[in-house]
């Protein structure tokens, strides 16, 4: 088990459970737009958001931001520990630092002992990209070249008496991320902060967060995750839950489960499912159920025989099934309305706040 840790009142490691995080992407000197931002991020199930800091001309925005804002606040600074200090005293309930670019050791210490000070938690975030030259030797692989150099780092801190760490280890290769993660867990007690790096645009940014973030948490490893994607920060916490529900990690909401189709089909399934979704996307459901809706009347019912509830199309009619058992049979043009009360009654749906 790794050691807890607090970002505000979300705690990472321990027994606690796995957190989702984003980041912000509005204007840092736009508080209105970035809590408006924040509050759309919490609504879709993420824990925890990541601010950036450019420069100490958006402390006064940055305060503001954190002083209202739903979610726990890290920020994230690169290159000026003055500007880390500054985040801290402005109110961050976490840091990110990569401390191969913030400055000398001495500058460093100040921001640690600061950081202690204020029991801030800090995420030593080393990038393959920005990897010190002492690190890139011949015959080591960039994972264990991370490794090493998080090491090191992370010695660093223990040796100013600082343990409130969080680590990740990315590079923009999966499989070099996801060996490097493997490699620090097995020497590090600290909890892991999982993600791929420069993933990319929605769709291929997807998969391979998807591939790299879910073969580590299928091996138990992480703490918390951001799925990084070029696209609107909600869409990373769509995926993430996606990714933790296809994992068995989420405890709650509904599950839609639909077949690909094929010439027994005879009506838009993807049209009907399209629909459903948008039907179920504005709730929030604390229970949890799974949803099928199948293509045919032949073979829908058994296929999606571990759905708690679903439909199967033929051409005039819509059955409903339960647990693979047909239930009643409707008219189609009713049969997703009647789909929708049934599953926001079994799951307890209830409009965002
Ligand atoms: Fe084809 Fe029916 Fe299976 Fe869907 S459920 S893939 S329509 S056989």
């Amino acid at each position: 088990m790794k050691r807890e840790i607090f970002v505000g009142r979300v705690g990472i490691g321990g027994r606690h459970p796995l957190s989702v995080q984003s980041m912000t992407n509005t204007a840092a000197d736009d508080v209105k737009g970035t809590l408006a931002q924040i509050r759309q991020l919490r609504r879709a199930g993420c824990d925890i958001v990541r601010v950036a800091l450019p420069s100490r001309s958006f402390l006064s925005p940055l305060k503001q931001i954190i002083g209202r804002s739903p979610l726990p606040v890290i920020v994230d600074i690169h290159f000026d520990p003055a500007l880390a200090m500054q985040a801290m005293d402005a109110g961050a309930h976490g840091i990110r630092i990569n401390p191969g670019n913030i400055g000398s050791n001495e500058k460093l210490k100040a921001v640690i002992r600061l950081a202690g000070q204020k029991k801030i938690p800090i995420r030593i975030g080393v990038n393959s990209g920005s990897l010190e030259k002492k690190y890139r030797k011949a015959g080591l692989t960039t994972a264990q070249a991370m490794v090493n150099s998080v090491l090191d780092k992370i010695k660093f801190f223990e040796d100013q008496h600082f343990f409130d760490l969080k680590i990740s280890l990315k590079a923009s290769d999966v499989r070099e991320t996801v060996a490097a993660y493997r490699l620090i867990d097995r020497q590090c007690p600290y909890p892991l902060h999982l993600g791929i790096t420069e993933a990319g645009t929605f769709f291929a940014g997807s998969i391979r967060s998807a591939v790299g973030i879910g073969s580590l948490l299928l091996d138990g490893i992480g703490n918390t995750f951001r799925v990084s994607l070029t696209a609107p920060p909600v869409r990373e916490i769509e995926v993430a839950r996606q990714i933790m529900r296809a994992l068995g990690l989420l405890e709650r909401g509904v599950e839609l489960v639909s077949c690909p189709t094929c010439a027994r089909a005879q009506v838009d399934l993807i049209a009907l499912c399209k629909r459903f979704e948008a039907k179920i996307a504005g709730l929030d459901f604390p229970g949890k159920l799974k949803v099928a809706i199948m293509g045919c009347e032949v073979n829908g019912p058994g296929e999606a025989s571990d759905a708690d509830i679903g439909l199967a199309f033929s051409r005039s009619r819509a059955f409903l099934f339960k647990k693979g058992r047909v239930v009643a049979r409707l008219a189609p043009a009713e049969a997703l309305d009647r789909l929708f009360e049934l599953a926001s009654e079994a799951a307890g749906g209830v409009k965002h706040g």
